[in-house]
């Protein structure tokens, strides 16, 4: 993904256009409904009141029809579409529906943590796999840029000392690093959860590994459809099946079990089928997350983050610290290089969000050009 030539679409405020007055308009340029501009309506809606009207300008053909169909499945209603030309660009005023915004998104839905009770910490960068849309650009090839366990154990404990939480381990494939079992010791008292393709650890060491991780620590296991298809598209033949065995395993071994699904578009119908499997197999409601693709990393399209549009939630890395899990090679999300002081870089994500927040109460976006 290259990060410069990407056009920036910030929402713009109440105002006039052909389709009539509108309470937000987004300019979706020439993407199709395909290749994030639902996403991007997604996130809007939910800033909106029922029967508001959002306005979108598009200058990509297929968006005529797709639109409609989209908002059909999703209960808006188009109130008005005008064409400046035969071949566009056009523009359409949608109203959206009086549910609730959790029925709008297949998405998982969240909130605000509050800064300083959780830590994410990329374990290592090297994985089995290399998916198409790997945000931290992983793969067997990946320096694998472990961390170190005694680094580890002074900043959990930093962390604990300061009212820390919850402790997320992602990579890379976690279990690839020789030492992830003292990684998770070092985060004893914490709430921990690995987050694993579930694919390396059925045997030898990482199986040893595996069966001596306390069994308060949940498996959090990439599993992104029904049925293989949608899943080895992305992730690469055979994977979709060794997930489910990895997951029928930690599940036998006495772990609780979180499956996350990541998918490019909405999709009602595929995320019905991935519900009904995981309702067969037994996965908790509460243990199951969907998440849109973030436009970072390995990633061709999918949703753009940045500082002003995602809530922080910290990570560390060997080599530095970032303000989000999803945007690990994005240079403009680095909050510090190593070595890490916890205390400052939760300081800067406080002061970042304390000017964020008083732009929004004055009822502006916050629009960074530095
Ligand atoms: S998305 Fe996860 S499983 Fe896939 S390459 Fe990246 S780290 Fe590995």
């Amino acid at each position: 993904m290259k990060h410069d030539d990407r056009p920036l679409i910030v929402p713009q405020g109440p105002q006039d256009t052909p389709a009539g007055h509108v309470k937000t308009l987004i300019d979706g340029g020439d993407m199709d409904c395909g290749s994030g501009l639902l996403l991007l309506i997604t996130r809007a809606m939910r800033r909106l009141e029922a029967g508001d009207s959002l306005g979108i300008r598009s200058a990509e053909p297929s968006v005529e029809v797709d639109l409609p169909v989209w908002a059909e499945l999703v209960g808006h209603q188009i109130v008005s579409r005008v064409a400046e030309t035969e071949q566009g660009p056009w523009w359409f005023s949608v109203a959206k529906a009086g549910v609730p915004a959790e029925s709008a998104t297949v998405f998982s839905l969240g909130g605000r943590t509050p800064v300083g009770s959780r830590l994410w910490a990329y374990t290592n960068f090297d994985c089995n796999l290399a998916c198409l849309y790997c945000c931290a650009e992983s793969s067997p090839k990946a320096d694998a840029r472990r961390l170190d366990v005694d680094v580890c154990r002074d900043l959990f404990a930093e962390f604990k000392a300061q009212g820390g939480k919850e402790l997320f381990l992602t990579g890379g494939e976690p279990f690839m690093h020789p030492e992830l079992g003292q990684l998770v010791e070092a985060g004893d008292g914490l709430s921990r959860t690995i987050l694993t393709n579930a694919m390396v650890f059925g045997k030898g060491r990482r199986r040893e590994t595996l069966e001596n991780i306390d069994r308060s620590v949940v498996m959090q296991v990439s599993l992104d459809s029904a049925a293989p298809g949608p899943h080895d598209k992305m992730r690469g033949a055979g994977s979709w099946a060794r997930a489910m065995d990895g997951i029928d395993l930690a599940r036998s071994l006495g772990f609780q079990v979180r499956v996350a699904a990541t998918m490019f578009d909405e999709d009602p119908v595929g995320v019905a089928a991935l519900h009904e499997r995981l309702d067969a197999i037994g996965i908790d409601k509460e243990d199951r997350v969907i998440r849109p693709v973030a436009d970072e990393g390995f990633a061709e399209g999918g949703v753009h983050v940045s500082i002003d549009n995602l809530e922080p939630e910290p990570v560390i890395t060997a080599d530095g610290a970032w303000w989000h899990p999803v945007a690990i090679t994005n240079p403009h999300m680095r909050i510090a290089d190593a070595p890490l002081v916890l205390e400052e870089i939760f300081g800067v994500v406080r002061d970042t969000l304390s000017v964020q927040d008083a732009a929004e109460a004055a009822g502006r976006e916050v629009f960074r050009c530095a």
